[in-house]
């Protein structure tokens, strides 16, 4: 495989953190195309937890066609409610002990007391998991949120009893379009802040569709002093219908242009498919033309548009030469 680069960014300080390298360097000149002075991206990949056997199939058929991409690791969603938080400690212990994968565990405070999270967390350790996704996480059946009185309030706190655990890597969650109860942008970007301040090394971006909006957000959140990456989620879209109804939750805007490029082809999975591909390949090359070197990737445990995506990024299997 041709070996690629990624350009030197122009005005970087040296011993600029990640984001700032980002925002320092090449802005939009054009679709890069590959070339020897363009690296591949870093790609992570999240998986869910299944709830069947034939869910499980799924799972694994598409964490075996995507580990040849050597990920910089793959993280697992955490349910509030024990059946599902003890299948994502089961897959990640599993992905540690059959692939070469590097797993990350969702973990989050919802309906825990801080020493049952706590427990959760030694187990994950114990299991050889080194890489935790700290979240608050959401009440079941869409109710508003009520931390546990006995737990940890916010990811903030999370973040700052895990640091006590043990030297796990931390990532946290972050919201270019700013989190449905946040009280205003400011006060968000305060938050992300504080779970970078309490030690967590990198932040995973809900997922988007306007780039304009990200590149904002990071502009945002180098001027609020924070210099750890924050990593664009991207969100491959094959199925508009249910992606519209989980962004209304979310918080998250599904600009005109896309659900035009839905229209009439409700009935037309292979179309609807292709789409898919073109506008999160377009997504993810607007971002790298404008420096972004790092995306985590919503996978829902189905692995061809991602790899087709990351194909195009220049992310091949390792075993080609
Ligand atoms: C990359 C990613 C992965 C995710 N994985 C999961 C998962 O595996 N399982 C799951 O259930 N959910 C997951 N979620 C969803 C997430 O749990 C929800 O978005 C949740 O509502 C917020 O979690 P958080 O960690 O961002 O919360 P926090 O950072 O704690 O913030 C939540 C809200 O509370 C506000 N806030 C923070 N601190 C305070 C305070 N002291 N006082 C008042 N308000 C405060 C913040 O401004 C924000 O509006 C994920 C989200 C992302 C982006």
């Amino acid at each position: 495989m041709t070996s690629l680069r990624h350009p030197a960014p122009q005005a970087a300080p040296s011993g600029a953190s990640p984001l700032a390298r980002w925002l320092t360097g090449p802005r939009f000149a054009g679709m890069p195309v590959l070339s020897e002075d363009l690296a591949p991206p870093l790609l992570s990949f999240e998986f869910f937890p299944p709830r069947t056997e034939a869910l499980e199939q799924q799972l694994w058929a598409c964490i075996r066609r995507l580990e040849p991409l050597a990920p910089h690791f793959v993280s697992v969603t955490y349910g509030a409610g024990g059946s599902t938080q003890a299948r994502t400690h089961a897959t990640v212990a599993r992905i540690v002990k059959e692939t070469t994968l590097t797993p990350a565990a969702h973990l989050t405070c919802v309906g825990a007391s801080r020493g049952e999270v706590d427990d959760v967390a030694r187990q994950y350790w114990d299991a050889g998991i080194r890489h935790i996704v700290a979240l608050r996480g959401d009440m079941p059946g869409g109710v508003a949120y009520e931390p546990h009185p006995q737990g940890y309030a916010y990811a903030t706190d999370l973040v700052a009893g895990l640091r006590k655990i043990a030297d796990f890597e931390i990532s946290v969650a972050a919201y270019p379009e700013i989190h449905p109860t946040a009280t205003s942008p400011l006060a968000d970007l305060d938050n992300l802040k504080r779970k970078l301040d309490a030690g967590a090394t990198r932040a995973i971006t809900n997922y988007f569709f306007d780039n304009a909006t990200f590149l904002r957000f990071l502009d945002l959140a180098l001027a609020a002093g924070i210099t750890a990456p924050i990593v664009p989620g991207i969100m491959p879209v094959s199925n508009y219908t249910q992606m519209v109804k989980f962004s209304q939750v979310s918080g998250v805007k599904v600009p005109p242009w896309l659900g035009r490029f839905f229209e009439g082809v409700e009935e037309d999975m292979e179309t609807r498919r292709m789409i898919a591909a073109h506008v999160a390949a377009e997504q993810v090359r607007t971002l790298q033309a404008n420096g972004i070197d790092e995306f985590h990737f919503y996978t829902l445990n189905r692995p061809d548009l991602t790899y087709a995506i990351a194909h195009i990024l220049g992310v091949r299997p390792k075993t080609e030469g």
